[in-house]
């Protein structure tokens, strides 16, 4: 990406939250996951797992699908993490639910070990300083803390908890403070990207010193059931680079998936170098494709690559979700046939321009 704005951490440089920061263990890993993928092999490069069910708030647009079975112990996770890292993965991030709600989160972060890059999504509720010192001594690299507007009243109700937007502001605070990479994070809306909002909330963001804004997609969540689009005008200033950084006081780098996960850098790589494990064990190409290739807890990780590699032979140039999306008349929850055959009608334009240059 040429318009990258690297952020300096203690583990090195940061380029964006899809890869680890340049100079680290991790990303030398990194480098060596994407050889093996560009001489055809089926590397978990980032996987995101969720710790848990379990949340306090009540978000409409949570992207957690529930196990409806018993969260992982630390041992299953323990060996999950063991077969990732055997696998090649170089970014791991914890999700849930609340994933602070688990009381062995500084201990499962602590079995990544340097070469393993993790990043945290959460609330912000719960954590105090020590938690988050122990957090950052654990190892974790970046903080992604969700922020849904700069106004107390509108973020507590889109979370459906009073507190949780003093929360999160204090939970950014206390993740800087220990040297972890800090985000804020929000799902883009015509609403927050209207003038005087957009202005405001990238305002409060750079007065709480967090590094990087994150602007994620409306995405159909859950059951796979469908979202509003977003103008065409919205989508356009998602594609900008420039997009709210010459605000005064701006953090350091806006990011919007929209970009990162566009076919001009990495597409889409769900279920092909990325892989979303939910707290049940079941295996999905993205939290957002709520279409199951296998349980790791059950069969191990091998088997459900295999079953990813049969039928997921490529990246997309385009979001397999959003894609997926337009299907209304299949059958909801999407059958795995169903979904394999969308899958595969979403290829068929060449590759997003990143996988095009390793190959
Ligand atoms: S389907 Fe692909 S582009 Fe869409 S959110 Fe998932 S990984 Fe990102």
């Amino acid at each position: 990406m040429r318009d990258a704005r690297p952020i300096r951490t203690r583990y090195g440089i940061d380029i964006h939250h899809l890869a680890p920061p340049v100079g680290s263990r991790a990303f030398g890993r990194y480098l060596n996951s994407l050889k093996r993928v560009s001489h055809g092999e089926r590397v978990p490069v980032m996987a995101h797992i969720s710790l848990t069910d379990r949340c306090d708030c009540g978000c409409e647009r949570c992207s957690n699908i529930p196990s409806g079975r018993v969260e992982p112990t630390f041992e299953m996770v323990g060996r999950l993490l063991a077969e990732l890292k055997d696998a090649g993965t170089a970014c791991v991030a914890f999700t849930g639910g609340e994933p602070l709600l688990r009381d062995d989160l500084v201990d499962i972060v602590g079995l990544c070990g340097e070469e393993v890059c993790t990043t945290l999504f959460t609330t912000g509720i719960g954590l105090d300083a020590g938690r988050a010192s122990q957090l950052a001594g654990a190892g974790l690299c970046r903080a992604f803390v969700s922020l849904d507007h700069f106004d107390r009243e509108s973020h507590d109700n889109t979370r459906h908890r009073p507190g949780t937007f003093d929360d999160a502001v204090r939970a950014m605070g206390l993740f800087k403070k220990y040297g972890v990479h800090t985000a804020a994070q929000a799902v883009a809306s015509e609403e927050l990207l209207s003038e005087g909002v957009w202005e405001r909330y990238v305002s409060f963001c750079g007065s709480i010193g967090v590094d990087e804004i994150l602007l994620l997609d409306p995405m159909p969540v859950r059951t796979g059931s469908k979202t509003r689009e977003l103008p065409e005008h919205t989508k356009m200033r998602l594609r900008d680079p420039g997009l709210g950084q010459s605000i005064k006081g701006a953090p350091v780098r806006i990011s919007t998936m929209t970009r990162l996960e566009g076919p001009d850098y990495l597409g889409c790589q769900a279920g092909y170098t990325f892989i979303y494990i939910n707290a049940g064990g079941d295996v999905y190409p993205c939290d957002f494709l709520p279409v199951s290739f296998g349980n790791v807890y059950a069969e191990g990780l091998g088997e459900v690559l295999d079953s990813l590699s049969a039928n997921i032979e490529a990246p997309s140039r385009h979001c397999l979700a959003s894609h997926m999306n337009g299907f209304p008349n299949v059958p909801r929850p999407v059958s795995l046939t169903d979904a394999v055959d969308i899958i595969k009608s979403c290829r068929g334009d060449g590759l997003p321009v990143l996988m095009e240059w390793i190959k």
